[in-house]
């Protein structure tokens, strides 16, 4: 039997956060995390949108500013930049991410078990009792006053009884993807042909990027901005002729974001299977063939057809097939796309959300809408809170919301926010003699998060 005041199921970036905030703030965290590694998304050199509005105005503080911090000391932060389509995103070293993320957690003394799975939960009226979790030494059972779902897909509380949704009303999902990246690209090359080519990639899809800037302007300012943050689209007639050539398999955009200026390195999404759970096991590792089969002739076209990639190397692989999205918890508060779009804000405010509603979808198809003004919205902490369970908290991708505002608020930028909420007010609930998250104090937990550095109000 194990004895901790948290405990945090999920060592992705919300699960981070939100165990780096908790032991901050004096609760003695267990972490437990069901791969060998702790970061998740943030190991494949991915941006982390949702920290910036388009406006430019930074709207994800706390654990988000120590990580940066951490990457600049060892010479991994890239940079903070614009991709001259919808956002303003960060752009890093997975790598030196890697030492960052377990630093951060190492500063607060949070323990953590890797290769560890939280399979069962004991609940008696409404609370959890024991978690059991399983590894290579067996089982054991975890007694906590406060236990973080932060899994991605929402396995505590699905295992606790929890209400959940999945995908859309006839249960379709958004495509899995495998990220990787090419080293040996040269920027410049690459942004002059962007400059000559607009018409090839996605630009200026909401008003304040765009800020009435014609293509031509607008692929000057990214010419300008000198780092390789392009993004192809399936419609544009570069993809599109290598789609109906069946060079290119069918896909929204090619995105590519730097990694590295050291080794001339970027990051690229642009894979894609439709129609997969990330709860079916089965199902989802049998799309990994198709996946690899896809990033290598992702490549070969790149390689053939991009100037700046003619002698560029694929030099990663996402270290999992990446999961857009599954259950989505019900909570006391569930967000949805209306308050996303329209940029609504809450006096229970607790994290924000800035990214466009982003839902990928089959083939070339995308719904991006961008967030009203180029402003955020607020997340409220009743999304944090799956109805039914006293001493349970969800963050991260499995939160309260509707399709919609998931398809923006599931960024890593939002999900590091929603985490160090979720493990702040872990630490309060340990802290006081209250046995149900809903007694806490709300305006208590914004202050605490502000001290913490978390930015919770005073944004557009
Ligand atoms: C292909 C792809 C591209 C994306 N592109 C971007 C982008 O460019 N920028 C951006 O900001 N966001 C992007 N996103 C979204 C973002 O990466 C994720 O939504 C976010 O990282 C989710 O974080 P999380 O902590 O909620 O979940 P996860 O990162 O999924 O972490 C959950 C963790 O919980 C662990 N776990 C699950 N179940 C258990 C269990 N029962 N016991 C123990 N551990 C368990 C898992 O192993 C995992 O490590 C992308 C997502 C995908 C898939």
């Amino acid at each position: 039997m194990l004895k901790y005041d948290a405990v945090v199921v999920g060592g992705g970036s919300a699960g981070i956060a939100a165990a780096a905030s908790a032991a901050k703030e004096g609760a003695r965290t267990l972490l437990v995390e069901a791969g060998p590694n702790l970061g998740g998304e943030l190991l494949t050199g991915m941006t982390i949108d949702g920290a910036i509005n388009a406006r430019g105005q930074w709207i994800v503080g706390g654990i988000l500013t120590e990580l940066i911090e951490e990457l600049k000391r060892m010479d991994g932060f890239v940079g903070a930049f614009n991709d001259w389509r919808l956002i303003r995103y960060l752009c890093y070293d997975p790598v030196v991410m890697q030492f960052a993320v377990v630093n951060v957690l190492n500063k607060y003394g949070v323990d953590f078990l890797l290769h560890t799975v939280a399979e069962q939960a004991v609940v008696e009226d409404g609370a959890v009792k024991e978690l059991i979790i399983h590894n290579k030494s067996g089982k054991s059972k975890v007694e906590a006053d406060c236990f973080i779902d932060c899994s991605g897909d929402g396995d505590l509380c699905a295992m606790c009884g929890a209400l959940y949704e999945v995908g859309s009303p006839n249960g379709d999902l958004q495509p899995v993807s495998m990220m990787f990246r090419m080293s040996g690209v040269e920027a410049e090359p690459l942004l002059r042909f962007v400059k000559e080519h607009p018409e090839h990639v996605a630009l200026g899809e909401s008003d304040e990027i765009r800020g009435g800037r014609t293509d031509e302007e607008i692929a000057e300012e990214l010419y300008k901005q000198g780092q390789p943050t392009v993004f192809f689209k399936g419609d544009g007639p570069l993809l599109r002729k290598a789609i109906e050539r069946g060079e290119m398999f069918p896909t929204a955009l090619i995105m590519i974001q730097p990694t590295s200026n050291q080794r001339k390195e970027v990051c690229i999404n642009c894979t894609r299977v439709a129609h997969v759970s990330g709860l079916d096991t089965k199902a989802l590792s049998g799309t990994m063939v198709e996946l690899l089969a896809q990033v290598r002739q992702s490549v070969k076209f790149l390689k053939n057809n991009v100037p700046g990639f003619e002698n560029a190397q694929l030099s990663a692989v996402g270290q999992r097939i990446g999961i857009r999205e599954t259950r989505r918890i019900i909570g006391e508060y569930v967000l949805t796309g209306e308050d996303a779009r329209s940029g609504r804000k809450f006096s229970d405010g607790v994290a924000k959300g800035c990214h466009h509603i982003d839902i990928h979808q089959e083939g070339t198809k995308q719904i991006r809408i961008p967030i009203a003004n180029g402003g955020s919205y607020d997340i409220p902490f009743r999304c944090l809170i799956p109805k039914g369970l006293k001493n349970v908290l969800v963050a991260g991708r499995c939160f309260s919301a509707d399709r919609e505002a998931l398809g923006s608020a599931r960024v890593i930028g939002g999900c590091l926010a929603m985490g160090q909420a979720a493990g702040t007010a872990a630490s309060m609930l340990a802290a006081s003699n209250l046995e149900d998250v809903r007694q806490l104090d709300v305006s208590l937990l914004r202050k605490t998060l502000k001290s913490q550095g978390a930015i919770v109000d005073g944004t557009y």
